[in-house]
């Protein structure tokens, strides 16, 4: 495979990884906190796609966010949201590793597997990647979201009484 298909191909599965993530924050923040005005934005730099939900800019890889505009007191609410990241990375990684596995099974073993490239591989490695530095509890050391806590120290924040008003 070419250098630059593979780094395109990273990219691209870094990217959709972090959709996912921001995605399951803005889903809990809806269901849980009836909030219908979050706010997704990935990225730094020029601005490649703006809408009422989502801004899209050209340094991706920088991180994502999702701004919430309404927040319910309880804690396993703002627990849940915090958390809403990397449980959908979680539940997309299975569903995905499953419909690779069952493709696998349907064309008989790992010649399709090979053939479909990198790409399997880079975007479970991206969305597991994605679930360990989200849990960490550190502020972030790096992005767009530097200096802000991650969700795991966000979650131990929200445990000990303090709220958040945004997700990374
Ligand atoms: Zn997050």
């Amino acid at each position: 495979m070419d250098f630059i298909l593979i780094v395109i191909v990273f990219l691209a599965c870094g990217l959709t990884a972090i959709f996912v993530h921001e995605l399951g924050h803005a889903f809990m923040s809806r269901l849980l906190h009836g909030d219908k005005n979050w706010y997704i934005v990935i990225g730094a730099g020029t601005t490649l796609l703006e809408t009422k939900w989502l801004m899209l800019n050209t340094r991706f890889y920088a991180g994502g966010l999702c701004r919430y505009s309404a927040s319910q007191p309880e804690k396993w609410r703002l627990i849940m949201r915090s958390a809403g990241g990397v449980l959908a990375n979680i539940i997309f990684t299975l569903a995905f590793s499953a419909v690779i596995i069952f493709i696998m099974v349907q064309q008989q073993g790992a010649f399709v597997f090979m053939h479909m490239g990198l790409l399997p591989h880079m975007l479970i490695v991206a969305n597991v990647f994605i679930i360990i530095f989200s849990l960490l509890p550190i502020p972030y050391p790096f992005g767009i979201m530097k200096g802000m806590p991650s969700d795991g120290l966000t979650i131990i924040r929200i445990l000990r009484g303090d709220e958040e008003r945004s997700s990374n």
